[in-house]
């Protein structure tokens, strides 16, 4: 029988920060579209193990601290000679610091362009480079935000980082779609996990933003892990250099 344009069967997909809020819900989404999820992550993955078994999927673990970029990359490597051919990597660990612009200190910019940015590109390069050398298609998802279009409040090295995935996103789109790896973004909108944890528990800023989103709720991290589903996807094949704003139609206010 024909696979649907939808179905991730047989593929495998690194996803990194597998093990909570958005990147956990990615990684499930991917196990119930029949992928098989690499799961790289610095906590413990055991609840994402569970809920993947749930969907009859089973997670592969690999522990490692992301924020040494030198040591995520010895790693991936590791890991696509292991498991390749790999036909996903879902770019979604990251953090965020509030300060106002005024005292935002150096040492906070720096930890977040490194996690939010750097690793990114970096993982990406070597993600590239095997699958190039190995000829076989494959996708690269990166997860961007709002703030890939806005400055937000009190985020400036997160606007900084998340405005320079979505370019990153597009030079990588401009240099590795003619060898059949597509790049593509997601700009998740306000989503409940413990990136936004903060917002949530401010009744001021948690009333301004659910009055501005026109879906009339916050995400949830299921919204996110099916959007990425369909960018790993055969049903995306046309698409590259794409930053998909996935936001309850905020961006449209
Ligand atoms: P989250 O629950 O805080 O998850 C962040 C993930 O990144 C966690 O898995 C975290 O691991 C991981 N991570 C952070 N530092 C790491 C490190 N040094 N090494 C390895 N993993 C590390 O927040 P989230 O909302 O799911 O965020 C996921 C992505 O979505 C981020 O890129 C974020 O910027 C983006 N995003 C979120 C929203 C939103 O509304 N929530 C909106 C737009 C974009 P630990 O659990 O070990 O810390």
């Amino acid at each position: 029988m024909k696979q649907s344009p939808f179905s991730l069967e047989g593929r495998k997909v690194v996803v990194t920060g597998a093990n909570t809020g958005i990147g956990q819900g990615i990684a499930v989404a991917i196990a119930g579209a029949g992928g098989q999820v690499i799961g790289i992550a610095r906590s413990p993955l055991d609840e994402t193990a569970e809920l993947i078994a749930r969907v009859g999927g089973h997670l592969i673990p690999v522990s490692c601290d992301l924020s040494d970029t030198a040591a995520a990359r010895a790693k991936l490597e590791d890991l696509l000679a292991e498991h390749g051919p790999v036909h996903g990597l879902v770019n979604n660990a990251g953090i965020i610091r509030r300060a106002d612009a005024l005292v935002h200190g150096e040492d906070d910019w720096d930890d977040v362009l490194q996690l939010n940015l750097k690793l990114v590109f970096v993982l990406s390069q070597a993600f590239a480079a095997a699958a190039i050398e190995r000829h076989h298609p494959a996708r690269i998802v990166n997860i961007a935000s709002l703030l890939s279009f806005q400055g937000g409040i009190r985020v400036a090295a997160y606007a900084a980082s998340k405005h320079g995935v979505a370019g990153l996103t597009k030079a990588m789109a401009n240099e590795w779609t003619a060898h059949g790896i597509n790049v593509n973004a997601i700009a998740p909108g306000y989503i409940a996990s413990n990136n936004t944890e903060a917002l949530r528990n401010d009744p001021d800023r948690s009333a301004a933003i659910l009055a501005r989103i026109p879906a009339s709720r916050w995400g949830i991290p299921a919204d996110i892990g099916n959007v990425a589903v369909f960018l790993l996807a055969d049903a995306s094949a046309y698409m590259a250099g794409a930053v998909v704003p996935v936001d309850g139609g905020w961006l449209g206010r």
